[in-house]
């Protein structure tokens, strides 16, 4: 229960950055807009998060989603060497499944030390383990996005239990794609199930920016990007950047990309989050 404590802290609700993946200096107001139609950050307004409660799943929330079984990682699995490196797309490591982590042990605790580490040296605000090549289920975030500041918030094997029927739209960028920054529509809420660092289970209900970091997050972990999300319109004004990425992992690798936004097919947008 300590994690839910540390998100009851006033800080993190006092000072809440404004994108996943911070490219704009440190602020007190989260963008939020309700717009849905564009990523034109004309139509933004601005909304005073300070003070809110962060603990506010809306009473409305009454999605459930159902266990699907999932393998459990070896220790093998949870090897790692230092320095990691985030993996971009369209590298086929964020598309494969992740495993469920069921020992809790130093390695464990070192892993999520150093994703904290690279998380903080390129600016995110959360990182999940398959963008550092670690297909299982675990992620780290700050929503502070400073070592120091704020509360570090560690989940394995999450699970998401309600959404709420509210829904909002959020400029999001992500590590695994540089530079990229668009319009993603989200439930504004959620409660999870999941574990610790040190396998105690536990409950919490998120909102705001810590909830909109979560399901980010949640989403690498079921092989969801954060385009799958995004709507024809929002994928043109990046599809030059997402084919960029496309043609310098071509480049590096000397072998096709396994994925291309132009061959991107529409239902996976509907299909990833209740697949969960
Ligand atoms: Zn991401």
């Amino acid at each position: 229960m300590a994690s839910t404590n540390l998100l009851q802290s006033s800080s993190i609700s006092c000072t809440l950055l404004p994108h996943l993946s911070r490219h704009i200096s440190h602020s007190t107001n989260l963008r939020l807009y309700h717009s849905s139609s564009s990523s034109n950050n004309q139509s933004i307004s601005f909304k005073t998060l300070k003070g809110t409660p962060l603990l506010d799943v809306s009473a409305h929330a009454k999605r459930r989603f159902t266990s699907k079984e999932v393998e459990v990682a070896s220790p093998s699995d949870l090897l790692f060497e230092s320095p990691l490196k985030i993996v971009e797309y369209p590298d086929p490591i964020l598309r494969a499944a992740n495993k469920k982590i069921d020992t809790f042990d130093d390695n464990l605790k070192k892993l999520a030390d150093v994703m904290f580490d690279i998380m903080y040296k390129t600016d995110g605000i959360g990182l999940s383990a398959p963008q550092v090549g670690i297909n299982v289920h675990l992620m780290v975030f700050n929503p502070e996005g400073e070592r120091g500041i704020g509360d570090e918030i560690v989940l394995v094997n999450p699970r998401i239990s309600k959404v709420s029927q509210k829904k909002v739209h959020f400029e999001e960028g992500c590590l695994s794609f540089p530079g990229i920054y668009a319009d993603v529509e989200r439930p504004e809420s959620v409660k999870i199930d999941a574990r610790d660092i040190s396998g105690e289970r536990f409950t919490i209900s998120l909102s705001k920016l810590p909830a909109r970091i979560f399901q980010h997050e949640f989403d690498h972990l079921e092989g969801t990007l954060f385009f799958d999300r995004m709507t024809e319109d929002v994928i043109d004004s990046i599809r030059a950047q997402l084919q960029a990425l496309e043609k310098k992992y071509e480049d590096k690798t000397g072998v096709p990309s396994p994925e291309k936004v132009d061959n991107r097919r529409r239902p996976r947008v509907v299909a990833g989050f209740g697949k969960s």
